[in-house]
């Protein structure tokens, strides 16, 4: 029998006990790995462990898939109605209400984000299976006139049994991302967490299960990337995998759904956001909003606006008082109600991003504040601006995804153009201005799935997300998203009956 992870928080924002079990949760049971071994998890504020989880294997994944295939067999896939999925998805987001902190919590001790954000990535968890409980009867085709005497029209199907593969920075948020569609369009599912953040999806299966899914509906697998992950995107029995992380994986899963049964892929890869300030923009605001683009979640975001790209009229004072913001930027415990950013997630991302701020050094570039560890325990790094960045340095080309920013002066629309698109990635941007006119010119011309004007970093479950060039293939949320959960199949009817 699998372990039981019991923890009592005793913390400023947050009292309480959590219990679940940490074993693989296949066909609406917690099981061992078939090998027993186990994975360590470790606290990204102390470095310390906090406890440990059931290691999957490629063997694990296949006893997960025949669950999966008779679930959607049986149970799932057209053998529940609509509003039978909705009803139990809309249940489900209710039971993660009503534990928010506790679920908060444990996101917080696990990834090292704090309380507050941790809540905050809850409550979108919570909206984003309400906004898909509130599809799953609304999965419509349309009819088609044709020349001849037919009946023709299409049914959205779901696709059977899916694959998912998600990442450690917003680890509940990720899997909603991707179960909430996936459940909501009748599919049965493989689910990978990170196996640095495993805890908080195995609390949510346990809220899974007490809402009363059929089993074998969604199986969560922990394990490693290149065993259990590479395992779903080769598997020829998944036939479809969706797959959140890093563009070098991204590449691989690709590979291994092409060399198998060339399984339909979506990916949502890294990217390198510009953020861009023109002079005539409400500066308090454009600090305010430059922060958080790239400090939030501690620089681990996908979309961090980590090139901030400031017009060459306003870059003195930009930098003055940007620099002033970023050092009353509190790091610190994750449970400290006044801090806004904890440790980085693990050990290797903090010596990844040091990394980089040293390669920016030795590159010319200038440190202009911040790049010194924090203490000498857990992960914690000084929010980092560079300044005199060259465009071939690393830091301005590749996906740092910690809390440093590079600032770069540029003269007119066409100069910023060049170069906010001077990347192989294409995820996010945003544009600060008062004049609306330039606002959608540049929307339009910047090569970024998503475009924030004055603000940045907000998303909405009905609003998609993805990337353009090397960010990824398709979108997630939205009506956009339910296209990655169907096939559309065709029905003809002859209705002459010759
Ligand atoms: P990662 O690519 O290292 O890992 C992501 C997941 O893939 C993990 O579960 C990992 O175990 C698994 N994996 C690793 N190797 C694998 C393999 N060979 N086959 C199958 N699975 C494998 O990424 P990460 O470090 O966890 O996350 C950071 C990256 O995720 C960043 O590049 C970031 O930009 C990206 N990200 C993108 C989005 C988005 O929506 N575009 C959102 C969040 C994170």
């Amino acid at each position: 029998m699998p372990s039981t992870f019991t923890h009592q928080f005793n913390t400023p924002v947050f009292k309480g006990d959590v219990e679940f079990s940490t074993g693989l949760y296949i066909d609406g049971k917690y099981h061992d790995g078939l090998t027993r071994r186990t994975i360590d998890v470790i606290n990204p504020s102390t470095g310390k462990l906090i406890t440990q989880i059931s290691e999957g294997t490629p063997d694990d994944i296949d006893v997960a898939v025949k669950a999966a295939h008779h679930a959607f067999n049986t149970t799932w896939g057209l053998n529940a109605s609509g509003r039978e999925r909705g009803d139990l998805i809309l249940k489900l987001a209710q039971l993660m209400e009503d534990n928010i902190d506790a679920i908060s919590a444990v996101e917080a001790l696990d990834n090292g984000k704090t309380f507050s954000w941790a809540k905050s990535d809850v409550e979108s968890v919570i909206s984003c299976f309400r906004y898909y409980g509130g599809w799953a009867d609304k999965i419509q085709g349309k009819t088609i006139e044709t020349s001849q005497a037919q009946l023709v029209y299409t049914r959205h199907e779901p696709i059977g049994v899916v694959g998912q593969i998600i990442p450690w920075n917003f680890p509940l948020l990720m899997l909603a991302w991707k179960v909430a569609p996936a459940l909501a369009t009748g599919n049965t599912i493989i689910l990978k967490p990170s196996e640095f953040t495993p805890l908080s999806a195995l609390y949510f299966a346990k809220l899974f299960n007490e809402v009363g899914f059929p089993a074998g509906v969604l199986n969560i697998v922990n394990g490693y990337g290149s065993t259990v992950g590479q395992a779903i995107a080769e598997h020829m029995d998944i036939e479809k995998v969706a797959f959140t992380g890093s563009t070098l994986v991204g590449r691989k899963i690709m590979e291994a759904a092409a060399k198998s049964n060339l399984k339909n892929v979506t990916l949502e890869l890294g990217g390198k956001s510009p953020n861009i300030i023109f002079d005539d923009a409400n500066m308090e605001d454009a600090v305010k909003w430059a922060a958080f683009g790239i400090y939030y979640n501690h620089g681990q975001t996908c979309c961090a606006g980590s090139r901030i790209f400031v017009h060459e009229k306003i870059y003195d004072e930009f930098l003055h008082k940007f620099t002033e913001f970023t050092k009353s930027v509190k790091v610190g415990d994750p449970f400290e109600p006044d801090n806004f950013q904890g440790p980085q997630v693990s050990e290797v991302q903090y010596e990844r991003i040091m990394g980089y701020i040293q390669s920016g050094k030795e590159e010319g570039a200038t440190l202009h504040h911040g790049g010194q560890r924090i203490g000498d325990s857990g992960y914690y790094i000084q929010p980092t601006i560079f300044t005199d960045v060259k465009p071939h340095m690393r830091i301005v080309k590749e996906e740092i995804f910690g809390p440093v920013g590079v600032v770069i002066k540029f003269k007119d629309e066409d100069d910023i153009i060049t170069m906010a698109n001077d990347t192989v990635y294409g995820l996010a941007s945003a544009v600060f201005t008062r004049d609306i006119n330039r606002a959608i010119n540049i929307s339009n011309r910047l090569k970024a799935g998503t475009v924030w004007v004055n603000c940045v970093n907000a998303l909405n479950p009905a609003v998609p997300f993805g990337g353009y060039k090397q960010s990824g293939i398709g979108r997630e949320l939205g009506e956009y998203a339910l296209a990655n959960y169907t096939h559309v199949k065709a029905v003809q009817v002859n209705v002459n009956m010759k």
